[in-house]
């Protein structure tokens, strides 16, 4: 239950005055529904109007507040398109408002002649005069209290002025109260760090631009406690999970051997690291909630097999779920592959698969004559009865939702749970695990099976077209399979689209029938198709939109084009060059470039073609990626923040997580003083999923 003391924080926004419900479904759209979205939502710049010249003194363009007699007025005449102009002064020089659109006679009403006034805007020098073209406050010379000396600007959503919003914010902030303190006291003295009352009211009346940097007191405080807060949350499910009775599975080696004596290879360092790292887990009697990282081809399948042989050699199933019916069935494949000769029945449960056939997989499956299932969402249907499941490996585990791992759990035998190993290929920052993934444990496959042919990257200008085409032509003729990749427009899946089949129908006109699409937009079992087309070699040009799979095989491709490059993120370029590289032929990776405006996006393809490493790469990717810029963290997965940024404020991640491990340590309950404030804080960043695992306090 949520905490009394945050309930006016969750109010409507609706509730605060100046707020109706045009203005409201307006911040709705950028900023939130509820007051407490305000808060979160800072200044990015100020207004100083504490400059209060003679205008005879002003020599550049600035922001001012004067006191002027108003002067004359001239008005356009009607249906003549020129502004309205008001002259006005003080004891040593003029100044001219200008207006445009007036309407009425609004103006003669806030500025009789003769009057004073209190002037407070932006003026500007024109042809050696001033102007000042729409003031943002026009006042009577008493209500000098009204002009800020020093004004926040917020961003803006549109449809809101910069004045609306500093003062719809404002409402807000009326709404703030001290809460208790949920830091450590000799911590915040350190760190000269304000209570979060007054940080959060520093934070949005900054004084000066130093208020406003990112390591400003303040915002480092807020920062902090949101870093706590999702740290604690993790921290928390960690714990939950890893005190969950499990299965100990323990490796009694007759299959694992068998697999190691029948791979063509030996395994790298870091799979028999990995591979010992979840044998350990295997064996505690506690769940298993482990991630396997791995940059693509780094061999994460035979790692995933050798866990669960463990299963199998203690007499229990293993499942593995892919997102998609093509990767699926590729880990089928190269899972009866590596079985072949042993023991152990591998088959295969995807979507497509009914009538007899299923109802058989099923009596197959419930007997227990099938030791290891491998398939798509299929295999969470109700009907779908193990017997006796107790390890899961999860492929591109970002691609599942909460609720699919809660119906996965469901699957073992009762009262048990269930084992589970997610992989994915999307290397992050080691600062980033902790954010992303603190509720696992992460074993990490940096080194790639020896004997890999690095993509050779290049990258050349959109005007070169044509000669990539050239080239591309000789290269199908040669036998290979090419990928190409079209452009991010936008960010409108419509427009994507539009260029895709553009593009498509113009490698059509070279190529003949033997080039397919595929796009966002089509159906999964479309999708599926196209894709299959392609792995299976009916096409040898695949034009796509980003939604080629990550994990499909086609070891046939050894061609990756893609346009634009300059609009896809370091990552988005790393997963789809990826795709080729995987068999024997030396592989090409072209980066075909329009505008190459600003430094980030000509850094992206000087690290592409410098470097192959993920971690690498997802190093570099987390340092270009500004604030500004377009791939928002919604976009490349990573969790959301609402102060804290993980660009800005990342040294601050490990030592939230060491403050929450040690908070826990003492109070797993939260049920001290300190745990209560912590409770709210948790509560006050949404985190509070975990927080109803513990006892109430
Ligand atoms: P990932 O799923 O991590 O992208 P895979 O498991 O599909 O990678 O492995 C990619 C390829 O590398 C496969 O063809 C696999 O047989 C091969 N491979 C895996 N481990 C090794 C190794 N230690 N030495 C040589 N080749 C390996
Ligand atoms: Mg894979």
């Amino acid at each position: 239950m949520r905490p009394e003391i945050l309930y006016p924080f969750f109010a409507d926004t609706i509730s605060l005055s100046g707020v109706g419900g045009r203005i409201a479904s307006l911040l709705e759209k950028i900023i939130g529904r509820r007051v407490l979205d305000l808060f979160w939502h800072l200044p990015v710049d100020i207004i100083d109007r504490s400059a209060c010249p003679d205008l005879a003194d002003i020599k550049y363009d600035q922001v001012i507040t004067v006191k002027v007699t108003i002067g004359k007025h001239d008005v356009p005449p009607r249906n003549v398109k020129r502004p309205y102009r008001v002259w006005c002064h003080d004891a040593t020089g003029r100044l001219q408002l200008i207006f445009f659109h007036v309407k009425g006679d609004y103006i003669q009403r806030q500025l009789p002649e003769g009057e004073e006034r209190l002037i407070s805007g932006k003026v500007e020098i024109y042809n050696n005069q001033l102007q000042m073209t729409h003031p943002d406050y026009m006042l009577n010379p008493d209500q000098k209290a009204e002009i800020p000396g020093v004004e926040p600007v917020y961003p803006l959503t549109a449809g809101i002025s910069t004045k609306v919003m500093a003062k719809i914010v404002r409402g807000a902030l009326e709404r703030l109260v001290e809460l208790p303190e949920w830091q450590d006291k000799s911590l915040l003295k350190r760190e000269d760090w304000p209570t979060w009352f007054d940080a959060m009211n520093m934070a949005h009346q900054p004084k000066n631009h130093i208020d406003l940097q990112v390591d400003s007191p303040a915002r480092q405080r807020l920062a902090y406690d949101e870093f706590l807060a999702n740290q604690l949350a993790l921290e928390i499910m960690r714990q939950q999970n890893s005190r969950k009775k499990g299965r100990s599975l323990t490796a009694k080696g007759h299959l694992i051997q068998k697999l190691l004596d029948n791979l063509p290879y030996a395994l790298t360092g870091a799979q028999v690291q990995s591979g010992a790292e979840i044998e350990q887990d295997l064996a505690r009697p506690y769940a298993m909630m482990r991630l396997l990282q791995g940059d693509v081809g780094s061999g994460k399948t035979v790692v995933a097999l050798l866990a669960m042989l463990v299963a199998v050699e203690n007499g229990a199933q293993a499942a593995m779920i892919a997102p998609t019916e093509i990767l699926s069935r590729q880990h089928y494949a190269s899972l009866s592959e590596m079985t072949a000769g042993m023991d152990v029945k591998v088959a295969i449960l995807t979507g497509r698969d009914k009538g007899k056939a299923r109802a058989k997989l099923i009596d197959d499956l419930q007997s227990g004559n099938i030791d290891i299932l491998v398939g798509t969402h299929a295999l969470f249907q109700k009907d779908v009865i193990y017997h006796d499941l107790a390890f899961a490996v999860i492929d591109e585990q970002h691609r599942f939702g909460v609720e699919q791992r809660m119906a996965l759990s469901s699957k073992s035998r009762e009262g048990a749970t269930m084992d589970v190993l997610a992989m994915t290929a999307t290397p992050i920052p080691r600062t980033l695990t902790l954010t992303f993934y603190g509720d696992m444990d992460v074993s990490a496959l940096h080194e790639k099976p020896p004997g890999r042919k690095s993509v050779d990257t290049r990258t050349i200008p959109l005007g070169r077209l044509d000669e990539v085409v050239q080239g591309l032509v000789r290269a199908i003729a040669g036998g290979t399979r090419a990928f190409w990749i079209c452009p991010l427009v936008e960010e409108s899946e419509v427009l994507d689209l539009a260029a895709a089949e553009e593009r498509f129908r113009h490698l059509e006109q070279i190529f003949g029938p033997r080039v397919g699409l595929v796009h966002g937009r089509m159906k999964t079992k479309e999708k599926d198709a196209a894709m299959d087309r392609f792995v299976t070699g009916d096409i040898d040009i695949l034009v796509a939109t980003t939604v080629v799979e990550v994990g499909v095989d086609v070891p046939e491709a050894t061609i990756m084009v893609i346009e634009h490059a300059e609009r896809f993120g370091l990552s988005g370029l790393h997963q789809l060059r990826g795709r080729v590289g995987r068999g024997a032929e030396q592989s090409t990776c072209l980066l075909l470039y329009g505008n190459l405006r600003g430094e980030a996006a000509k850094s992206r393809l000087r690290i592409m073609r410098e470097s192959d490493d993920g971690f690498v790469i997802a190093e570099e990717d987390l340092r270009l990626r500004g604030a500004g810029e377009l791939l928002g963290t919604r976009q490349s997965g990573m969790p959301d923040f609402k102060v804290a940024s993980l660009e800005e404020h990342g040294k601050l991640i490990a030592m939230a997580r060491d403050d929450a491990r040690l908070i826990l340590g003492k109070d797993p309950e939260l049920k001290g003083e300190r745990g209560q404030a912590l409770r709210i804080l948790l509560y006050l960043f949404e985190r509070d999923e975990g927080v109803r695992y513990l006892t109430s306090g």
